[in-house]
């Protein structure tokens, strides 16, 4: 191709993903596959990668999500909320664990924290002196939606932390999802009344945390598992703040476990990055007998120094990786009735 063909390739590949963003993240009403997503990303990101020039500062590629709804009052996040990058095959995880030896400029083994890959909604929950004062959706990863009365209805999350050990300020990042056992129950309930049912989990959760009405999502039976933490520190009240953190990944959930937070049962300390390939043939095999829908793995450095050490790009730290599943399904366009904005 052409510098000119490139760069409107360039364009209409931006106009696409730009438009998908929106149905996706803002509408929760996909109209493409997510495998026909990542291809378009892919492609973007590839030319950008051998054209540089052609990498404008608002391309996709270096956003998070969609912008948050402005029927919802909107939460600036103290931390930003990331996305993960994503690897498909072997080769890629192999390619990537050679990135993290390289930027470390190491090749000792890296204890790695190995997660499913929930397929649910990033929400940020924010306590203060032990109480949950504030909740909010991922939005564009700086900006999200305030989800406070919507969160409260979640029987896993506490409204009060136990125990009397945690920071002053805690805010804990995690997925909200919709168990299957929910969300066959409510697209059942929707045949029944003659209403549309949900395309998938991830949309059922999505749709029922950002509803006006709080009512409608209690009924919705939605769940969370706590995958890391955000903003953490003091309150006048509460000096523990940042010396209560553990250096570990894990030992970090654990730590969110004892005040309450719930941990995904499947997450796994791995002593070395060679083991997370037979994790994720695992969770693989297991996915049907899983209560809860995923789409791949996540596998973290573990240790928070070298988290450090290695940093972020613009969207996404180095630290981390999905390891994406392959595509199972093809999309079929349904939408929720009962969703208000
Ligand atoms: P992502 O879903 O690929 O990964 C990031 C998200 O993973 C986090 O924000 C978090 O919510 C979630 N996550 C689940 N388990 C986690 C764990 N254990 N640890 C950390 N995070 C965990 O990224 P994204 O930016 O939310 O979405 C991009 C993907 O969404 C695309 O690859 C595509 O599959 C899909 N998408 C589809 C369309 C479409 O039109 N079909 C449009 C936009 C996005």
């Amino acid at each position: 191709m052409t510098e000119q063909q490139l760069s409107s390739r360039v364009a209409e590949l931006t106009r696409q993903i730009n438009e998908y963003n929106h149905q996706y993240y803002v509408l929760d009403q996909p109209s493409v596959p997510d495998v026909e997503y990542d291809r378009l990303m892919r492609e973007l990101i590839e030319i950008e990668t051998n054209h540089p020039a052609l990498k404008a500062l608002d391309s996709p590629s270096q956003k998070v999500g969609g912008e948050a709804l402005s029927a919802f009052t909107q939460v600036t996040h103290q931390l930003p909320m990331l996305s993960l990058d994503n690897v498909f095959s072997a080769e890629e995880w192999q390619a990537f664990v050679k990135r993290l030896h390289d930027r470390l400029g190491s090749n000792d083994t890296l204890a790695m924290c190995a997660e499913p890959k929930l397929d649910g909604l990033a929400v940020s929950l924010r306590y203060e002196n032990g109480v949950l004062v504030q909740a909010a959706t991922r939005g564009d990863g700086s900006t999200g939606e305030n989800i406070t009365e919507n969160i409260r209805t979640i029987k896993s999350i506490p409204l009060r932390l136990s125990g009397d050990t945690y920071p002053g300020i805690l805010e804990v990042r995690g997925e909200v999802f919709m168990p299957k056992a929910s969300f066959d129950a409510l697209n059942a309930q929707a045949i029944k009344k003659g209403e549309k049912t949900f395309a998938n989990p991830r949309n059922a959760a999505a749709g029922s945390l950002r509803q006006l009405d709080s009512k409608i999502t209690a009924k919705r039976n939605l769940a969370f598992y706590a995958y890391g933490v955000g903003f953490v520190g003091d309150s006048t009240e509460n000096a523990l703040g940042q010396t209560w953190l553990e250096n570990s990944h894990y030992g970090r959930l654990e730590q969110l476990k004892t005040v309450g937070l719930p941990m995904c049962p499947e997450v796994r300390l791995l002593t070395n990055e060679n083991e997370c390939q037979a994790f994720y043939q695992d969770i693989l095999d297991s996915r049907e007998q899983l209560s809860y829908e995923i789409d791949g793995t996540v596998l973290k450095v573990d240790d928070i120094a070298l988290q450090e050490k290695l940093g972020f790009v613009a969207r996404a730290p180095r630290w981390a990786t999905a390891y994406k599943f392959p595509a199972q399904e093809e999309l079929t366009v349904l939408e929720d009735v009962e969703f208000q904005v």
